[in-house]
């Protein structure tokens, strides 16, 4: 499997890009430290996987204990980290103006899709240190790389990440990627682009060759890289790549 003996942690696995990135890396071999607030909804994450392939942490990353909650089970796991995969994410309201944006959506906008990211680092990087290939991966977004009316703190907060992203590469033993996924088949894509048929959309599991991609120890793509996961669906993984 080209994932064997690789533990990832996917933030954001109670829904959406997450959920469906759980169960792809589970199918490719990888151990999966799944976390979200729903507890009921992240135990549906996990019962979907096959049992013993991954933990579910409920946990949310905007507070100290969530992220320790977190840690505290990769030291149950061994220990051991080789890929984070910062999925969760938070819309906030759509279609206000910057001029009328209200000021507690500001905040806990950038809580959970900045500063959350940012802790939850900090504190995972002791694991990610005993890895041979470590590797971050942001969810950024197309507003996250250019400016668009109505976005709010939502573009503001993926320009930011983008910003982390780059400045880690830099500092960073390991690999560190952005992946925009493109408009996906989600809640918050629903919640974000009212009226519009998901049927037309790809779903987590069509955008997910990148994300396996990039997981693997020996890919090639280099540190700082930023993707477009639309550009890769339906490509092959695992192409050019030595087995694990
Ligand atoms: P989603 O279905 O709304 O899922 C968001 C996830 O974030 C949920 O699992 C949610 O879990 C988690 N989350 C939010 N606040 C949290 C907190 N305080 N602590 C812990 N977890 C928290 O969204 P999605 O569409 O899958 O988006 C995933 C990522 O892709 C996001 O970063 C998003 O910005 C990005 N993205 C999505 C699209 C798209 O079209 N879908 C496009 C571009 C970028 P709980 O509610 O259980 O906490």
């Amino acid at each position: 499997m080209p994932l064997s003996g690789r533990a990832i942690l996917i933030t954001g696995a109670s829904s959406g890009i997450g959920r469906g990135l759980c169960s792809e890396y589970v199918g490719a071999g990888a151990r999966v430290y799944a976390t979200g607030r729903n507890e009921v909804a992240l135990a549906e994450t996990i019962a979907d996987l096959p049992e013993g392939s991954a933990v579910g942490i409920p946990a949310d990353i905007t507070t100290e204990a969530g992220r320790r909650a977190i840690a505290t089970a990769i030291d149950h796991g061994g220990g051991t980290l080789d890929v984070v995969v910062h999925a969760a994410g938070l819309l906030g309201p759509p279609g206000v103006p910057l001029a009328a944006y209200p000021e507690e959506e500001w905040r806990s906008v950038f809580e959970v899709n900045v500063t959350s990211v940012h802790l939850l680092h900090q504190l995972l990087v002791t694991y990610l240190d005993s890895s041979t290939a470590p590797v971050v991966i942001g969810l950024s977004s197309t507003v996250g790389r250019q400016g668009r009316a109505g976005w709010g703190m939502y573009a503001v907060s993926k320009h930011a990440l983008e910003g982390w992203l780059a400045t880690l590469a830099h500092e960073f033993r390991g690999k560190v990627f952005s992946i925009n996924p493109g408009g996906t088949r989600t809640p918050m894509r629903a919640v974000a682009v009212p009226g519009e048929d998901p049927a037309t959309l790809p779903t987590a599991s069509d955008i997910a060759p990148i994300f396996l991609r990039l997981a693997h120890s020996s890919a090639p793509e280099p540190t700082g890289a930023l993707f477009d996961a639309r550009d890769w669906i339906g490509s092959h993984p695992w192409e050019g790549l030595e087995s694990p």
